[in-house]
């Protein structure tokens, strides 16, 4: 079973920021309002996430670090309409396989909650203890028990790097839960919780950036597309900051980005990729989320109409802006 695990791990845990996107996933799942991530050395040492969720009830605390259990599926029909983030109930097996886990929670009737250890897959502890309503979880030493995967991470800030892109994108796509960033004890960015993606890009961004955005709010059914695109001349040396969510999800999409970059051809840009961030609106029917454990890869059912009317969109709300 260790070995299962192990190996299952390598699909979606491949760095800290894997895990946090897995953690982070599962908080929002729990309808959390407030979740704070602190991360200790490029999250190698630490990553610590807490949440104001509905909590884990106590008898199900350890199943829940068992592979393939989740709460979010009960029947197979379920399978078919998926609305939580996680669904398969692998995060965190693989994530407690390959690191050390301390997690206490307490759902929000109950007196007292739980808190579990757990190292390599072994649970070393488990009690009963007085805690915030919510979940905390803590991930040590990632990779201690498999030094050939350890050995492949990158040197801290670039962790934190692809952690700080991460939870940048998770923070923007959900601008009704204040997120609160720490590196290395210092406080990188608070998002506040009141459903206003303006406010949000801007406590993450800064007032520059956002004072450079223009405002997107477009309809042509079955398609909506609403968020900030960059002035033309806010532009990037490269795509860090085209930010597209597809239903609230962030995803990774050429087809999206070629769209944005072709709304641009003909303006003056100081660099050549324009900045966006923004959400699409489709019928799921249209597309198929579940190319890979990881969910950022997405294929639409047709590429080219998405294509055209996102560019359409675009370049139109870029010809009535005036500069
Ligand atoms: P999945 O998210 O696919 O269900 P996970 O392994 O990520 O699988 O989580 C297993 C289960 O643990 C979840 O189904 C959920 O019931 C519970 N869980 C995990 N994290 C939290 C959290 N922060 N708050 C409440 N419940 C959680
Ligand atoms: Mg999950």
């Amino acid at each position: 079973v260790r070995t299962a695990n192990k190996i299952a791990a390598g699909e979606v845990i491949i760095n800290p920021a894997s895990v946090i996107k897995e953690l982070l996933e599962n908080s929002i799942d729990a309808q959390s309002n407030t979740i704070t991530i602190e991360i200790i050395k490029g999250g190698k040492e630490l990553i610590s996430i807490t949440d104001n969720g509905i909590g884990i009830p106590a008898k199900d605390v350890k199943l829940a670090f068992q592979r393939h259990t989740t709460s979010k599926i009960s029947k197979v029909e379920d399978l078919e309409k998926i609305n939580t983030l996680g669904f398969r109930g692998e995060a965190l097996a693989s994530i407690a396989a390959i690191s050390k886990v301390k997690m206490t929670t307490r759902e929000k009737d109950q007196e007292s909650g739980v808190f579990i250890s757990i190292q390599g897959g072994k649970v070393v502890k488990e009690q009963e203890l007085g805690c915030p309503r919510g979940t905390n979880i803590k991930v040590e030493d990632i990779f201690y028990n498999t030094p050939a995967r350890y050995k492949y991470l990158k040197k801290d800030s670039i962790e934190s790097g692809y952690i700080g892109q991460i939870v940048e994108k998770i923070a923007l796509s959900h601008p009704e839960i204040s997120f609160r960033f720490i590196n290395n004890d210092k406080q990188v960015f608070h998002t506040p919780g009141n459903n206003d993606l303006f406010s949000c890009i801007y406590s993450i961004f800064g007032k520059n950036f956002a004072h450079d955005l223009i405002e997107i709010n477009y309809t042509n059914d079955p398609l909506r597309i609403k968020g900030f695109i960059g002035k033309p001349g806010l532009s990037r040396s490269n795509r860090n900051r085209q930010i597209f969510y597809i239903n609230q999800r962030y995803v990774q999409s050429k087809i999206l980005s070629q769209a944005l970059e072709d709304a641009y051809k003909g303006l003056i840009m100081v660099h050549k990729f324009p900045v966006a961030i923004f959400n699409i609106e489709l019928p799921p029917e249209m597309l198929d989320v579940n190319v890979h454990p990881a969910k950022t890869q997405i294929r639409f059912q047709n590429e080219s109409l998405i294509y055209l009317l996102t560019k359409q969109a675009l370049s139109d709300r870029l010809k009535t802006t005036s500069l």
